[in-house]
């Protein structure tokens, strides 16, 4: 070394130059490389943090960067904007993370980060209000991971914040609206369990009211108690129709209306429908005329039932409002294609009318014309809403017309079905009063309440049908192991065996023998799924309670033929009706028929002894009437003599005194006088019969 120095330190300049030469070259080489090697490595950390930063500035998250050890945290700018601060604002907001944060969420959040810190959760994902620098809360989605060292200790942890206010926002108004639909649908369904229990409970009572008033009308009763008696009916009627009205709007409310199609017709619903409307019409001492267009087939295929109470709702609402002039009925064809018909009804009154405003609203639910109207008028505002929604089951719509103070015109069309060539099982005919369209049947009235054993042992009774009681379902079995009816009429909630039971084990009897006794169900719910359930039990037919007459009659009657044929045996040839059936028309009365309804020949022979007295007294009664030019106390009188014909079973002269009844209803007197004519001939003829069959002097 020293050597070295020696020798450079003798050596000649120009070698120490050389040296030099050589060193700055190294030097400068150096320097050539030396800048070069950080450059590059700038270079890379400058576009990493350009893609960062363009990451950062691209995404709507907020970044966010904490070294944990030193409590250093980076925030990217639209993290700060997203709760509403500058980017040269919140130097620290770090430290003030945990006091933004929701009081309900607090805890939650930091058991979170806690968690995933300390290892003990895979993922640090949490969602959490944090306050807006406006003082709203946002929603944020947190997301981070954290970079440990060996020991698996945290050091750094980085993230984003995601602004999920809008997503949470409709999330809970999804939420909002499945449990609005949830409640509203646990309400539905408690509403319709509250309607059928309602429905049950008050149609059980309602039963023994109908019925006995319906019997009571039908005893000797003087002027007075027969007016508080009808008024009594009319009562309980009208309780009844607004127990059905909101069964019928809740049904439709929760879409669950359903139309019952089957061959009807239409002229005898019209018909039927201006007798009953009618007598309300004659009290208020209106005009009330119907009038189907010739061109309209009667022979339809619909829900007739649904029709009749479309039409009694407008022709009620009709009469109601209506003081003077009258109400017409028109049924017109509005269009036809092969199979089906479009009629359009019109039912027009010259009564108090409906302001222009109003048209369209009483056809929604619980509208009144006026507020006064329910004081002056009654009524729930239900009825229209209930026409509307039916007539639009049946394809057709409904509107008004009408004039303040000159009346109304309420239209609506409805859509049927033609009857064709091809056999559509036809409901059972509709009850007419003509005693003799039915032969004595033998039934059984399964039924624990007594009210309602009376009612409709004595209803049958009077039918001239024979009534067998049984209390309930072991009795009802053992009557049935005995004896053989032509229908059972069994109370489906009974103690004990009830009626589903009762049904099911006589079905299990008739195994062994082959028999079929028809079964109707009587209940008090009148809730659909009943009847389905009724029929599932193995029961044939079902009908509501209270009970009414006509109803009955028809659906104890529909197996009066069927259950005198063996089960499997084939229709009947069509001209071979039961030789009863035959002859019915002919004779003046029914001979059977009378001695079955009477069921007791001394009886017979009292009531024919009596039977001309009678018949004179009200058809002088009603020929007074006349004379006076009263039609009241003549309807009076021709319903009187409907009510004793029909014990006789006197076909022809039931009818004329049913037919005396509508004139006096439409105060038709021309009309009347000569129904009264041909029903006092025809009672002279009755009068001889009587007497001819059972001999004079009895
Ligand atoms: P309500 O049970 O009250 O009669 P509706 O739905 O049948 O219910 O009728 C609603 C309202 O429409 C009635 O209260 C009445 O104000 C009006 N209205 C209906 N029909 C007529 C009519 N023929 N003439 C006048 N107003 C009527």
């Amino acid at each position: 070394m020293s050597d070295t120095h020696e020798h450079a330190a003798g050596d000649s300049v120009p070698e120490l130059k050389q040296r030099i030469r050589e060193l700055t070259g190294m030097l400068n080489a150096c320097r050539l490389r030396l800048p070069n090697a950080p450059t590059e490595a700038v270079r890379e950390l400058a576009e990493s943090e350009e893609r960062f930063a363009l990451a950062v500035r691209g995404t709507n998250d907020g970044i966010w960067d904490w070294d944990i050890r030193s409590g250093k945290v980076f925030f990217s700018p639209p993290w700060k904007s997203m709760i509403g601060y500058e980017d040269d604002e919140l130097e620290n907001v770090f430290a003030t993370f945990e006091t933004q944060l929701h009081p309900e969420d607090h805890d939650r959040v930091m058991a979170t980060l806690n968690d995933y810190l300390a290892g003990s959760i895979p993922r640090y994902a949490v969602e959490f209000r944090f306050r807006h620098k406006d003082g709203s809360w946002r929603w944020i989605l947190a997301r981070g991971r954290a970079l440990r060292d060996e020991q698996g200790a945290p050091y750094r942890m980085a993230g984003s914040h995601t602004d999920v206010t809008e997503r949470k926002h409709d999330e809970e108004e999804l939420r909002k609206a499945r449990q609005a639909a949830e409640s509203a649908n646990s309400a539905n369904s408690a509403k319709s369990a509250f309607l059928a229990n309602m429905s049950h409970e008050i149609r059980t009572p309602m039963n023994g009211v109908i019925g006995m008033s319906e019997l009571l009308l039908g005893t000797g009763l003087n002027e007075t108690q027969r007016e508080y008696l009808e008024m009594l009916k009319l009562s309980a009627d009208s309780l009844l129709e607004l127990l059905n009205d909101i069964l019928d709007f809740s049904k439709i409310e929760a879409g669950r209306m359903e139309l019952d199609a089957h061959e009807f017709d239409l002229s005898e619903v019209v018909t039927e429908i201006s007798q009953a409307m009618g007598i309300r019409a004659f009290q208020k001492r209106l005009v009330f005329l119907h009038h189907i267009a010739p061109e309209v087939p009667v022979r339809l295929i619909g829900d007739d039932g649904r029709l009749r109470q479309i039409l009694v709702n407008l022709i009620g609402n009709a009469i109601k409002f209506t003081h003077k002039g009258g109400v017409t009925i028109e049924v017109s064809l509005e269009s036809e294609t092969a199979d089906r018909v479009t009629l359009h009804f019109k039912i027009n009154d010259t009564g108090i009318g409906i302001a222009s405003e109003m048209r369209e609203s009483i056809f929604e639910a619980f509208t009144q014309a006026e507020h006064s109207t329910s004081r002056r008028y009654g009524g729930t505002g239900l009825g229209l809403a209930i026409c509307h929604d039916l007539v639009a089951l049946m394809q057709g719509r409904i509107w008004v017309e009408s004039q303040p103070g000159e009346g109304s015109t309420f239209h609506f069309t409805a859509a049927f079905g033609r009857t064709s060539g091809i056999s559509i099982k036809p409901k059972s005919p509709r009850f007419k009063p003509v005693v003799t369209a039915h032969s004595s049947m033998k039934v059984l009235i399964v039924e624990d309440g007594h009210v309602s054993q009376i009612v409709g042992a004595r209803m049958l009774e009077k039918r001239g049908h024979v009534v067998t009681l049984a209390s309930n379902g072991r009795e009802a079995i053992d009557r049935c192991a005995k004896e053989t009816f032509d229908a059972i009429l069994m109370d489906v909630h009974m103690p004990g065996i009830n009626g589903y039971e009762a049904t099911a084990r006589i079905r299990q009897s008739e195994k062994a023998t082959g028999k079929h006794v028809p079964i109707i169900a009587m209940t008090a719910n009148a809730m659909k799924g009943d009847r389905e359930r009724c029929i599932a039990a193995g029961m044939d037919d079902y009908i509501a309670k209270p009970l009414r007459s006509d109803a009955l009659f028809q659906v104890v009657e529909q197996f009066a033929k069927r259950s005198a044929l063996p089960e499997s045996a084939p229709p009947p040839p069509a001209p071979a009706p039961p030789a009863l059936r035959t002859q019915i028309e002919t004779p003046p009365f029914d001979l059977a028929e009378f001695r079955e309804s009477t069921g007791d020949e001394k009886l017979m022979r009292k009531l024919v002894a009596i039977f001309s007295e009678d018949a004179q007294k009200y058809l002088r009664k009603a020929e007074k009437a006349l004379t006076a030019g009263k039609a009241r106390p003549l309807y009076e009188a021709a319903h009187s003599l409907k009510g004793m014909l029909g014990v006789y079973a006197a076909g022809k002269a039931l009818k004329l005194s049913n037919e005396l009844c509508e004139y006096a209803h439409a105060e038709d007197l021309k009309g009347a006088q000569l129904m009264l004519d041909q029903l006092k001939k025809e009672c002279a003829i009755l009068g001889d019969a009587l007497l001819a069959a059972f001999g004079p002097g009895t």
